[in-house]
């Protein structure tokens, strides 16, 4: 193994350990191989999720983690024809797919139920694992590559790949359009995209949160109104009009009648946050009388992803970051926990 064949990076040697900037090995470098230099990295939940061992026997230590990647290609394989060195790309939680089953070729390739590749934890084909971006370089498949538009900077891009992506694809398929009414509940890393992805459909948008300190911010992300949620009379204003509502704050004991409450008749409710155990007080006679679905969404496709970059250099959609350098990451994941980001931390090179 030779030093080109390693990265240096963030790394979490067991559940409850502190992260150590150490020396790792590149996986096997292949014909579909693209390799970065990574310059951004955002700071994403589940990254959180990960290092804490949250998902059980999903975390595999030593872990790197960071699915929010931005860089510069540094080499490609024989088979890469899309990127060059010099190109400006990222990377977002999925780095694989089988790319033969009905899912992958009918452009659901981030459902593949046959070799999804998590970005971090998981392994190659090969058996080589994955390593994510809370580090110098990283490499991976062309196919889950994507350039960078030219009219914004990597450190905008980094946090589309995961918390962008997520939000902007099932608003998509849900046809998010003027004339619409969108609830978004939880304004945070993804509900504040939420906000910004809605409102550039040209959706009216509310925000809904318990934490009444937000409500100047959603008003600037583009929101025409702000409910508190603890408040009856609030809430009751907005009943029966919402034509979707997105979640991307779940917490225990969640009210779903006063929320499936607020639905127009035939309303989606987008779940985008990934609670732990079952959901529980959905109450069928609402779903039933409104006709209501309830729909759960996992990151994008390739395709989404491309639509979603375009989409945003056409919009000027732009989410709101707090930089940090690369070397202070501990403290990023340590403010992070604390609540701090308004509303996505990035990490710099
Ligand atoms: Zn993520
Ligand atoms: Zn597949």
């Amino acid at each position: 193994m030779g030093s080109s064949d390693t990265f240096h990076g963030w790394v979490c040697s067991g559940k409850d350990k502190p992260l150590e900037w150490k020396e790792m090995p590149l996986k096997h470098f292949d014909a579909d191989t693209v390799e970065i230099d990574v310059s951004h990295c955002g700071i994403c939940g589940s990254d959180v999720h990960t290092l804490d061992s949250d998902w059980g026997e999903m975390t595999q230590y030593p872990c790197v983690v960071g699915h929010e990647i931005t860089g510069v290609v540094s080499r490609v394989g024989d088979n890469v024809k899309k990127f060059k060195a010099g190109d400006r790309v990222g990377v977002g939680a999925q780095s694989g797919s089988c790319l033969k089953c009905e899912k992958c070729k009918n452009g659901f390739e981030n459902i593949c139920a046959e070799g999804f590749v998590n970005t971090y934890s998981g392994n190659w084909a090969n058996g080589d694992p994955t390593y994510g971006g809370y580090a110098d370089k990283w490499r991976g498949h062309q196919h889950f590559v994507f350039k960078v538009p030219d009219n914004m900077t990597n450190e905008t891009a980094a946090t589309f790949f995961c918390a962008g992506i997520t939000t902007f694809a099932p608003l998509r398929r849900y046809n998010v359009k003027k004339g619409d009414r969108v609830g978004v509940i939880g304004v945070g890393g993804l509900g504040h995209f939420a906000v910004l992805w809605a409102a550039a459909m040209g959706a009216e948008v509310v925000a809904i949160s318990h934490s009444k300190s937000k409500e100047q911010d959603a008003k600037k992300l583009g929101c025409v109104d702000f409910i508190d949620s603890s408040d009856k009379e609030q809430l009751a204003k907005y009943k029966d009009s919402f034509t979707h509502i997105v979640c991307a704050g779940y917490y225990s004991g969640f009210d779903w009648t006063s929320y499936l409450t607020l639905m127009k008749h035939t309303g989606t409710f987008i779940l985008v946050a990934a609670p732990k155990g079952t959901l529980d007080g959905i109450p069928p006679l609402l779903l039933l009388f409104k006709q209501i679905q309830i729909s759960g969404t996992l990151i994008g496709s390739p395709k989404q992803i491309e639509e979603m970059l375009q989409f945003a250099a056409k919009h000027n959609v732009r989410p709101w970051l707090n930089k940090y350098k690369m070397k202070d990451t501990p403290k990023a994941v340590q403010d992070f926990r604390d609540g701090k980001p308004r509303y996505r931390i990035v990490l710099e090179n």
